[in-house]
């Protein structure tokens, strides 16, 4: 169900805007430039290093007062001149901020007169995307971006061989790597977008480029037009996105699954590998998936029953609650910040007896943390509240993740990841138990 209260006290959500930078920061030579306010800019680069310990640039057109009233054409033609200028980028993302959208700025024109009169716009691709904070989350802000790079850039020419991998959903640096892993063990030739693994964990160097080294190539966004077939890896609840659009557009074949969390969610995509490859799961997979059943019965005796509360991005939750079910636990609250109709109804699905919640906040969460007697948290490290103040063991996964190390490096994905996942529930749940009181 939705939220009905008239005030969000600590959403579970971010910003839209905000999504839209991981995807840009996932393709080569890209800059993400924000249409609006100063502070969305501020706010946000800064919430996004503290989880990746990286820098993140976004640049902002500084919109103030004249320009609420006048309109912000100028400022987006000067701040798109400063970017070139100051980063020499290959791409330039625009996302709209709340200001922006409220005075009503139409960007695509804007950029159109930019490109038809700045000689300096002649190298660049310029991608807008309308990203309203108020009207949805940071998940949407990832979708639309995804979308709308394809739309600006996907370009017929011959067949390619190969599968677009899209990325559906936020993951970090270390899940982008193992997805690469997989394919190229599977055998696959196939384009990766977007490809945050070295842009958004970059080795240490003394040398900063302005924009981080990696992400996908240009020539591969383009050819997404030319593949034999599309997955968009953590689609499954999304609204269409850019696999629909290479479907209807240049009839590519969409298939959009779940995140690859849980036993069943991992064998789900190898199922789709075997399908696109007309190969077996390699031995180490299966090696590695009867690990997954060992880890699941050993860790038995500490989980089962275990009454949870599990909360942050739609797809991430979703996988996390399969494999709650899978391991004999209690999901007994399953909640996200997005207002996703299609999340409710699979959730329900998954855990039939917990509290499904959409556009939840963290007021709501405690108090049906509390009703519900929760004996573990699973989610972002924003709920850290709600276990302090119950007394409740928490499980930091996903984005963001401020309070600790290693957001970049953990693999939750695949029957590895999967694993990891029953692990840490575990030792969190152990550590809880043994703690002496102070
Ligand atoms: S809610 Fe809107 S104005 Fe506020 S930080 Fe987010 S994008 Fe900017």
């Amino acid at each position: 169900m939705i939220s009905k209260s008239l005030a969000t006290v600590n959403p579970c959500s971010m910003c839209m805007p905000m999504g839209s930078v991981l995807v840009f920061r996932g393709i080569e030579g890209c800059m993400p430039l924000f249409h609006g306010s100063q502070g969305c800019s501020t706010y946000m680069r800064l919430y996004l290093a503290h989880h990746f310990r990286e820098p993140v640039d976004i640049a902002s057109t500084a919109l103030n007062e004249k320009g609420a009233v006048y309109g912000g054409s100028a400022n987006l033609m000067q701040g798109l001149r400063n970017v070139i200028k100051g980063y020499n980028p290959k791409v330039i993302g625009i996302a709209t901020t709340c200001l922006a959208e409220t005075i009503g700025d139409d960007v695509p024109q804007i950029v159109r007169e930019f490109q038809a009169q700045e000689p300096l716009a002649k190298d660049v691709v310029i991608v807008p995307v309308s990203t309203p904070s108020y009207a949805a989350s940071h998940e949407v802000g990832y979708r639309v971006a995804l979308k709308g790079l394809v739309q600006t850039m996907a370009a017929k020419s011959k067949p390619n061989g190969r599968i677009n991998m899209l990325v559906g959903s936020i993951i970090s640096p270390a899940d982008v790597r193992f997805l690469r892993r997989l394919f190229d063990d599977w055998g696959l030739g196939y384009i990766l977008m977007p490809d945050i693994s070295e842009t958004l964990d970059a080795t240490l160097s003394s040398d900063l480029p302005p924009i981080p080294k990696g992400g996908t190539p240009l020539e591969d966004v383009r050819d997404t037009a030319n593949s034999r077939a599309t997955l968009t890896i953590g689609g499954w609840v999304q609204e269409p996105g850019a696999g629909d659009y290479l479907e209807k557009e240049f009839h590519i074949p969409h298939v959009a699954l779940p995140l690859p969390i849980s036993l069943e969610f991992s064998d789900r995509l190898a199922a789709a590998l075997e399908e696109q490859s007309g190969m077996p799961m390699p031995e180490s997979y299966e090696r590695q998936r009867g690990r997954l059943l060992d880890t699941m019965v050993d860790a038995h005796k500490v989980l089962a029953d275990v009454r949870t509360a599990v909360y942050g991005d739609t797809e991430m939750v979703l996988g996390i609650t399969r494999i709650m079910m899978e391991l004999g636990m209690n999901p007994q609250i399953v909640a996200t910040g997005a207002a996703n109709p299609a999340f409710a109804e699979k959730a329900a699905e998954i855990a039939p007896g917990s509290k499904v919640s959409m556009g939840a906040d963290f007021l709501q969460i405690a108090e049906e943390a509390k009703s519900r007697d929760i004996e573990l948290l699973v989610g972002p490290f924003t709920g850290r509240r709600v276990a302090r103040e119950g007394n409740i063991p928490l499980l930091r996964v996903g984005l963001p993740n401020h309070d600790r190390f290693g957001a970049s490096h953990q693999l939750l994905l695949g029957y590895e990841g999967s694993m990891n996942l029953v692990e840490g529930m575990a030792n969190v749940l152990l550590e809880s138990r043994e703690r002496v009181p102070a």
